[in-house]
């Protein structure tokens, strides 16, 4: 007997964020899959040059709006993405009213929308729940440590009070999932985004130094924006609603001097380090535990810091202009 596979149903989904990095390769990716996707961004850091690609597709419509106010939309949706949200600490740094409205406000207004629509919601949460931690690596049952009145607290306690509500409203019923998301990095991010990744490159690849914060002893793990995205969409589309927030992210270690190390080996011609302060509250150590995604999910990065990176210092290359051409690329 053949057994076809069942072809996935067509949904309409609906993008919050969907011009910013991230939301832009997950609206390919679902555009890809044959879904109708509505991109919902006011391109408060999103840029139009991301959706540029999208805007080929029969299915994509670019709604232009800020979370920020109630949303009515003309057609029913079957899934809500909530990317909305500046995700580099200088940008949401740069007006902290706007970051913890966009995340409480904004969550607030995108959650009735998936309740008056019957729709599924996941939520682009953060490790930045977790602060700066003392338990190495992050599982989810850590409550964290946050400074409440520090200046990233605009954006964790920002996303923290967003998954309140989220959780709130699982509760009273709503199909719900939250993803705690570890740094990304990858092509489209903007080259005057302010992290670690895009600045060492850039900075690299026009030959100016090297900033590294503090001694550069503090650590992250970088997921490349494709291992991300398969994450995000296999959390959307599992059965059943994790009764818990699940960790997306990768767990290699390095230390940003290791990362920029990296870069250097990467990007020929010669540029130095230096040592600028570290800002506050920078966490000191950040590393997520995959372990209920990959039992819940099946989810786990497939493409290294050594793949990635190349692959991005390339695409930089071409966005900014460089001369200089990245090795292995
Ligand atoms: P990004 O800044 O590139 O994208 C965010 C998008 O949200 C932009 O297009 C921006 O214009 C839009 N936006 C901001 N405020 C808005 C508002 N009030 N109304 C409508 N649109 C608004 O950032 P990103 O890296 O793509 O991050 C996407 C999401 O993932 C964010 O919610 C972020 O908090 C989360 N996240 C990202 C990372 C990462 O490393 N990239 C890590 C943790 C969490
Ligand atoms: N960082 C750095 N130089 C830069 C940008 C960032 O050393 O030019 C450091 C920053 O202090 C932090 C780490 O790199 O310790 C990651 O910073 P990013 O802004 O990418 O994200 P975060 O994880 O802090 O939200």
């Amino acid at each position: 007997m053949n057994i076809r596979p069942e072809t996935p149903a067509k949904n309409t989904i609906l993008v919050a964020g969907g011009a910013g990095f991230v939301g832009s390769h997950l609206c390919e990716a679902l555009l890809e899959q044959g879904h109708r996707v509505l991109c919902l961004d006011s391109f408060a850091t999103g840029r139009e040059d991301n959706i540029l690609p999208l805007c080929s597709y029969d299915d994509f419509r670019m709604v232009r709006g800020d979370v920020r106010a109630r949303l009515d939309l003309r057609e029913t949706v079957d899934r809500v993405y909530n990317l909305a949200s500046p995700a580099s600490p200088p940008q949401y740094q740069a007006d902290p009213i706007h970051t913890m409205l966009t995340n409480v406000q904004g969550t607030a207004h995108l959650l009735d929308l998936a309740r008056d629509h019957g729709a599924r919601f996941l939520q682009a949460s953060t490790s930045e729940v977790y602060g700066d931690p003392e338990v190495h690596p992050q599982p989810e049952t850590y409550p964290g440590r946050v400074n409440c009145t520090g200046p990233r607290a605009c954006y964790d306690e920002g996303k923290r009070a967003a998954e309140a509500l989220c959780f709130d409203h699982a509760r009273a019923g709503l199909d719900v999932r939250v993803a705690r998301i570890f740094n990304t990095y990858g092509p489209r991010m903007r080259p005057d985004d302010g992290r670690v990744v895009s600045n060492f490159l850039v900075q690299a690849l026009r030959g100016q130094d090297i900033t590294i914060y503090g001694k550069g002893q503090q650590t992250r793990s970088f997921c490349y924006v494709s291992d991300l995205v398969a994450g995000l969409i296999a959390l959307m589309e599992v059965p059943t609603a994790p009764k818990t927030a699940i960790n997306l992210g990768n767990p290699e270690e390095f230390t940003i001097l290791e990362l920029a190390q990296q870069v250097q080996a990467l990007v020929p011609g010669d540029v130095d380090l230096v040592f600028r302060p570290l800002p506050t509250d920078d966490p000191q150590r950040r590393c997520p535990d995959i372990s209920r995604a990959r039992e819940l999910l099946g989810w786990a990065p497939k493409v290294s810091l050594d793949q990635g990176l190349p692959q991005t210092a390339a695409w930089f290359a071409a966005a900014v202009g460089a001369k200089r051409s990245p090795q292995g690329a």
